[in-house]
């Protein structure tokens, strides 16, 4: 029902009313009652008339389908300048539930179905505040921001990651509809997480195109977080995730110790689980491992499915140097590709690294890529990008000083030099490394963490009995040095 006049009526309800009595004419009356009465007038200044709308979804409605008509009849009853302001009633959830404001024409129906909504990834973008990040928009488009080179395809599966591999393919053919919700990755640097993460995206958008697919990192949340508040944006931040199908938050491990995110972080989470969308979650360490996070957060991580990527086996590395050789339209014998991953075993970055280098090099000095090049620089590689000693180097120096081949320490073999070589590999990984008595094991050998420590007392043993051995000791330990 239209308002009665009185004395008391204010401009704005007068505006109002007379647009409503042109609307009616305009709409079928059904719709009239549903999207128009409902509508409460609530100010008009400088030819601004704000109407209060009760819900996000209802000013989504309004923009979609009647933004023509309501311009075109507030620029007849207020002029071209007319501009039109929601206030936008947002139910409470955890955050003040004050309406706020949404302002029109900023654009016009055509540009909202065509412009990418804008998503405050860039300190320049996010400080210009964008009425129009507000949950329920699913027809606008939001960037994914995903890189089409993680995908699937390119993703070599191997032991070291047929699970998680699996898992993730899972939840992209059924976002939010499996067990596994949320994915959560983990595993050291440069194992795949950030590619399979995005590969999941790249999937579901490639499967369910009209799903909302959004891919950042921990600390680029946490960036445009504080921009929101400093900004006065903070529900926009908030509805702006919360209407996201597909979540992928790399690196989760950032949000140590920074409370005020991880709070935000919480309501994003809830929501989007509550609703049964997807999230998907990467870190450097399995959630009983994590420190620096809530307990609540934490135990959320817990709900789906945790799952590690592990540091991939000789062959997997053979079968990532290929693809990407392969990729690349480049040309490189197996023998030079079979140097490279025996050398460089930790770390899939790593291994493209030196790839790269290799090409680098030989494109640079004209030289063709032979396998003396090869070695030349891979020994400067794994010299170089470890400031700290690595297995991978210490194996490498200990078989150089012996003159035994490396793949025959990594071997089974029970040949006493070999033995012996393997066993002052691992003394010096426990002495020069952090790492632990497990990881040198499983990296030198497959062996467990109990014969590591045999070796380590072995070859102590020897460096107080066996006065040759010492100094071979000491001129190992000075290459290491060096
Ligand atoms: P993380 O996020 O765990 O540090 P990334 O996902 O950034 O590691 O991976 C590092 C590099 O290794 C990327 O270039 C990625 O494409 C590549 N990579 C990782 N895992 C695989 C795999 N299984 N197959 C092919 N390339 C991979
Ligand atoms: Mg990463």
């Amino acid at each position: 029902m239209l308002k009665t006049m009185n004395k008391e009526t204010k401009d704005h309800e007068i505006i109002w009313n007379k647009c409503l009595q042109i609307i009616k004419d305009n709409v079928p009356s059904v719709s009239f009652r549903t999207w128009f009465e409902p509508i409460i007038p609530v100010k008009l200044k400088d030819n601004i008339l704000t109407i209060q709308v009760p819900s996000p979804f209802f000013y989504e409605y309004l923009e979609e389908q009647y933004i023509d008509l309501l311009k075109k009849i507030l620029r007849k009853e207020l002029g071209q300048d007319a501009k039109l302001e929601y206030n936008v009633v947002i139910e409470n959830n955890a955050f003040s539930s004050q309406p706020y404001t949404v302002r029109f024409p900023t654009r016009s129906k055509t540009d909202l179905k065509n412009k990418p909504l804008a998503v405050p990834m860039d300190k320049d973008e996010i400080s210009v505040r964008n009425p129009f990040i507000i949950p329920g928009l699913k027809k606008l488009h939001v960037d994914p921001q995903l890189n089409p080179e993680y995908s699937f395809a390119n993703f070599v599966e191997g032991n070291c990651n047929r699970l998680a591999r699996s898992a993730g393919y899972a939840v992209s053919q059924k976002p939010g509809k499996t067990a596994f919700n949320p994915l959560f990755v983990y595993g050291d640097s440069g194992l795949g997480k950030t590619h399979l993460a995005q590969a999941i995206g790249i999937e579901v958008k490639e499967k369910f195109p009209e799903l909302t697919v959004l891919y950042v990192t921990a600390n680029r949340f946490q960036t445009q977080f504080i921009e929101s508040i400093r900004n006065n944006t903070r529900n926009d931040f908030l509805h702006f995730y919360q209407m996201i199908d597909v979540l992928i938050v790399d690196d989760v491990h950032e949000f140590a110790g920074k409370e005020k995110t991880q709070d935000i972080f919480f309501h994003v989470f809830n929501h989007l689980h509550q609703s049964g969308k997807q999230l998907i979650l990467t870190s450097d360490k399995a959630p009983v491992e994590l420190q620096g996070l809530e307990q609540r957060l934490l135990s959320r991580f817990k709900w789906g499915l945790s799952t590690d990527l592990q540091s991939p086996e000789f062959e997997t590395r053979m079968a990532i140097l290929k693809k990407k050789v392969y990729n690349d339209g480049i040309e490189m014998s197996d023998e030079i590709l079979e140097y490279i991953a025996t050398y460089i075993s930790t770390n899939i970055r790593e291994l493209e690294g030196a790839l790269i280098s290799l090409l680098a090099q030989s494109t640079l000095n004209k030289k063709e890529i032979t396998l003396d090049l090869a070695r030349k620089m891979i020994d400067k590689l794994i010299k170089n990008t470890h400031k700290e000693l690595s297995i991978d180097y210490i194996q490498k120096v200990v078989c150089d000083y012996f003159g035994i081949p490396i793949d025959l320490v990594l071997s089974k073999t029970r040949k006493r030099e070999i033995v012996q070589a393997r066993q002052v590999a691992m003394f010096f990984s426990k002495s020069l490394t952090k790492s632990s008595l497990t990881t040198i094991g499983s990296r030198i050998g497959g062996k467990d963490h109990a014969t590591v420590l045999h070796a380590c007392k072995t070859v102590n043993n020897l460096i107080e009995t066996d006065k040759q051995f010492r100094l071979q000791i000491e001129e190992i330990e000075k290459k290491l040095k060096t």
